[in-house]
């Protein structure tokens, strides 16, 4: 067997392709390594760099692209191939009527202060950070006063600041000629699937609860964007909204989740301690403990938590907050954020919202459309209520062509409001009042079938941030070997590239048979890295800065005895395999269907 390299050989820094222009000194700590990894290695980047970059914009690079693919790949496997909720795609742009609608034009608002002296402009809950725990949570006028109490000034120059104010996070832009028709980039996908509730009821054969999802851009002109890709202005989601009826909150497969041991951060506990207290419990126990209100937004907790496992992202660094009162939407009944822990301290990857039956209501109400749903009963419901029946004859004697009016203003009474006592009635029509006697109408108990209740779905709505995502695991999946040798840890279905295959030297003979490897792990939709340049160590260490769990190497011995060099990333142990189980052993490691260890050598 052939000796290669071992990784105690492998070079610490590899300088051949350093970027010059990253100062890591001006990044902080942990984060800037990360983000100087992620730039080198070709994971994203600042946008429009080379015109002096822009802030809250960020490129994808070529392993950030496919590392985001396989996290949408396996989010579209749980919840639309597992789950079966119908996936959709809606514009971008989207007209003004839908937002005054959504309550985004008037509500979708941070409040801003600007600098009198620089113009600089402020989201002003971050001047307040080491005032109060919740900043975000305060209202202009608490603003106003902590800005005053504290003595704030601008943070560029020094200058006084403006009064608070409310800015619009969407941006407005024109739909056609002219600027008759307004519209807006969607700041979040769910509208899209709010509008067309009808139809996608129709499409479920008209039964609730189904669920939609969409995967797309949306984007918040955010008023200072720090914090790399945290607080992006164009950022992808994922989103699922699931339509139920309000009175059932219960949902078909909670059972297959209820067990889930999973780490809850309630509202009203003292979330401002620096070490928060987090209750890792079954979503069974905090339903019975009341900490939880609903299966159906158990089941979306747990399987956010399904979800995030799969990717990698699990342990004392991920947790479920509620929204206490004042941070929730007016609307929302309960909300829950999965919150990851970074460099940036919990941040907010996904939101679980129980978002009522509010935005169907509105867009009932805005678009005139009728978007309530009858929910049709297993068997009709039988009553006994008193109805006013009306004497067509006798009626129609005494009031002639108003008796029409008449009759359809005394059917609509609530017949056990009407006193039994033989009394008249009173009507009004077209705003003079009537007096109807009983020989007229009587009252009487009649026996009433209900087919169906009509009802306006609610939503739960779990809202995914897939660029908080990928950078909450890139931060999380990496760590140093050693002093400065980096490594990211990816689970192997979620790396972006699955192997790097490589020639020990770049010689016709071992490039050949490399070729004819990497053909056939192609052939297994295997995304394979070639590379032979530089010692094999040095691309061993670039492969672990990329995230690849497995490398290939392929040497003088290949040409002999048809074996080849497999090695594992996390543990850096390396087995030599014959040629032919190559594919199915590289393929079964990377649906870990086989662990590194249990590999027999050839
Ligand atoms: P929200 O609709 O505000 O609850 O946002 C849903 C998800 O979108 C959050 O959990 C974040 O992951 C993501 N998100 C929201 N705002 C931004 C932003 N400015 N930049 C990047 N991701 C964001």
């Amino acid at each position: 067997m052939t000796e290669l390299e071992r990784d105690s050989d492998i070079d610490k820094t590899d300088d051949d392709v350093e970027n010059a222009d990253i100062d890591e000194s001006e990044l902080s700590g942990r984060a800037g390594k990360i983000i100087t990894l992620a730039k080198r290695r070709g994971f994203f980047w600042n946008s429009n760099e080379i015109y002096g970059g822009s802030a809250g914009f960020y490129d994808y690079g070529p392993l950030g692209t496919r590392l985001e693919c396989n996290l949408v790949d396996i989010w579209r496997d749980i919840f639309v191939i597992q789950e079966g909720y119908a996936e959709i795609s809606t514009p971008v742009i989207t007209p003004e009527m839908v937002f005054s609608a959504s309550g985004h034009l008037k509500e979708f608002t941070d409040l801003m202060v600007e600098c009198k002296k620089c113009s600089e402009p402020f989201r002003a809950d971050q001047l307040l950070t080491e005032h109060h725990p919740q900043p975000d949570n305060l209202n202009a006028e608490e603003v106003n006063g902590m800005l005053t109490e504290f003595g704030i000034k601008c943070p560029v120059c020094g200058g006084a600041l403006s009064e608070a104010y409310p800015f619009n996070l969407m941006f407005k832009t024109n739909i056609g000629p002219g600027s008759k028709r307004i519209g807006y980039l969607r700041p979040e996908t769910a509208q899209g699937m709010f509008i067309n509730f009808h139809l996608l009821y129709r499409y479920f054969r008209e039964k609730i609860p189904f669920g939609v999802v969409q995967i797309g851009r949306a984007f918040r002109n955010e008023i200072s964007p720090r914090q790399g890709m945290i607080r992006l202005r164009e950022f992808k989601m994922a989103e699922l909204e699931y339509f139920i009826d309000p009175s059932d909150k219960s949902h078909p497969k909670y059972e297959r989740i209820k067990g889930l041991k999973i780490p809850l951060l309630p509202a009203g506990k003292p979330q401002e301690e620096a070490k928060p207290t987090t209750v890792a419990i079954t979503l069974e126990e905090a339903i019975e403990k009341k900490i939880l209100g609903s299966e159906v937004m158990a089941y979306f907790i747990g399987l956010t938590y399904e979800y995030l496992n799969s990717i990698g992202l699990s342990g004392p660094s991920l947790r479920f907050r509620q929204h206490g009162e004042k941070e929730k939407a007016h609307y929302a009944e309960d909300c829950w954020d999965a919150e990851i822990l970074t460099s940036f301290g919990w941040i907010e990857c996904v939101g679980i919202a129980d978002r009522s039956c509010y935005d169907i209501e509105r867009h009932n109400e805005y678009s005139g459309h009728t978007l309530a749903v009858t929910i049709h009963h297993e068997q009709p419901i039988e009553r006994e209520v008193k109805k006013v029946i009306v004497d067509n004859k006798a009626l129609g004697k005494k009031f002639k062509a108003l008796s029409v009016k008449i009759k359809a203003a005394l059917e609509k009474l609530d017949g056990n409001k009407v006193a039994d006592d033989g009394s008249p009635l009173k009507v009004n029509i077209d705003g003079k009042d009537y007096e109807i006697d009983r020989d007229c109408f009587e009252v009487k108990t009649v026996t009433e079938k209900e087919f169906g209740k009509k009802i306006i779905p609610h939503v739960i709505e779990p809202s995914f941030g897939l660029d908080r995502i990928t950078f909450a695991l890139i931060e999380n999946s990496y760590y140093e070997r050693e002093s400065s040798y980096r490594v990211l840890r990816f689970k192997p279905q979620v790396a972006p590239i699955n192997a790097g295959v490589f020639p020990l030297m770049a010689k016709p003979e071992l490039v050949e048979v490399t070729q004819k490897c990497i053909e056939n792990l192609k052939n297994m939709k295997l995304n394979i890295f070639y590379d032979d340049s530089g010692s094999i160590g040095r691309r061993y260490a670039r492969m672990d800065e990329a995230g690849t769990p497995f490398c290939v190497t392929i040497d003088y011995d290949s040409l002999k005895d048809n074996t080849v060099t497999i090695r594992e990333r996390d543990s850096t142990d390396q087995v030599r395999i014959k040629i032919a189980n190559l594919p199915k052993i590289l393929n079964d490691l990377i649906e870990e269907k086989l662990i590194f260890k249990e590999i027999k050598a050839a």
